[in-house]
């Protein structure tokens, strides 16, 4: 099952508040270049051309909001962005983006700005489960396999990798259920890894919407050649770049 979408019915907060030490880079991974412009604004151009997009509310240090006006003026201006101050932790970030949205938002979609291969479809069919559940995120089956160990590094067991998600973002869901949920970790002090963790925490469901393993999170140097090839496959880069 999965419910319709109406048209400019998601506000997008965009994650660009972190600083990505595991990349090794002088500035933050989210504006390495990736075939000639920033990794982050891959996403903000796939997600200001949806028709379900109302909004983005980019999460980013004052100094590189003019990376987000240039694409925003490259694109024609096409959808209303804001920005949002990040916080200490990927949290506090999302928390300070979603006070940034609209009122009028009937879905909040959470995106890595570092995730820039991700499509239009995908997100989607992701915002359909979180209209129909409250809340979904793009995931994958998880292709490794996952041993837990204590501290000494000893095997305790090996998970059931037919029961294992790797998760991806956006995670979208409805705005009255992120409200609830962030109000019981500040009330429990929960601890949460992730945004659909604060629906887990308060019991609610939450879908895993089956997406595509070129969804990569730009985490060190060698993912970029890797999206680099995604992006040639696709035809948006020629085969001498
Ligand atoms: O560090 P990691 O790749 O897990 O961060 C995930 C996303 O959250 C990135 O897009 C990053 O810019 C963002 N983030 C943030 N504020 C923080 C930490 C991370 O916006 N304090």
């Amino acid at each position: 099952m999965a419910a319709a979408v109406p048209d400019g019915s998601v506000s997008v907060v965009l994650l660009s508040g972190g600083v990505g030490k595991r990349f090794g880079a002088s500035i933050p991974k989210q504006y390495v270049e990736l075939v000639g412009r920033p990794i982050a604004t891959y996403s903000m151009e796939t997600f200001s051309k949806m028709p379900a997009v109302s909004e983005i509310v980019v999460v980013c240090e004052e100094e590189w909001r003019s990376v987000f006006e240039d694409e925003h003026a490259r694109l024609g201006r096409l959808k209303p962005i804001s920005f949002a101050k990040p916080g200490a932790e990927r949290q506090d970030s999302v928390y300070n983006g979603f006070a940034a949205i609209s009122p009028d938002a009937e879905l909040v979609a959470i995106h890595d700005s570092a995730r820039p291969m991700v499509t239009a479809e995908e997100t989607l069919q992701c915002a359909e489960q979180a209209m129909e559940v409250g809340a979904a995120t793009l995931g994958v089956k998880c292709k490794p396999t996952i041993k837990e160990v204590d501290q000494n590094g000893r095997v305790v067991k090996t998970l059931d990798r037919s029961k294992l998600m790797e998760i991806h973002t956006p995670q979208i869901i409805r705005p009255a259920l992120l409200k609830e949920g962030f109000e019981a970790v500040k009330r429990d002090g929960l601890e949460v890894t992730d945004d659909v963790s604060i629906i887990e925490q308060i019991g609610k469901p939450v879908q895993i919407v089956e997406g595509s393993y070129e969804n990569l999170k730009v985490t060190t140097p060698e993912d970029l050649d890797v999206a680099t090839g995604f992006l040639r496959a696709r035809g948006v880069v020629g085969g001498s770049n």
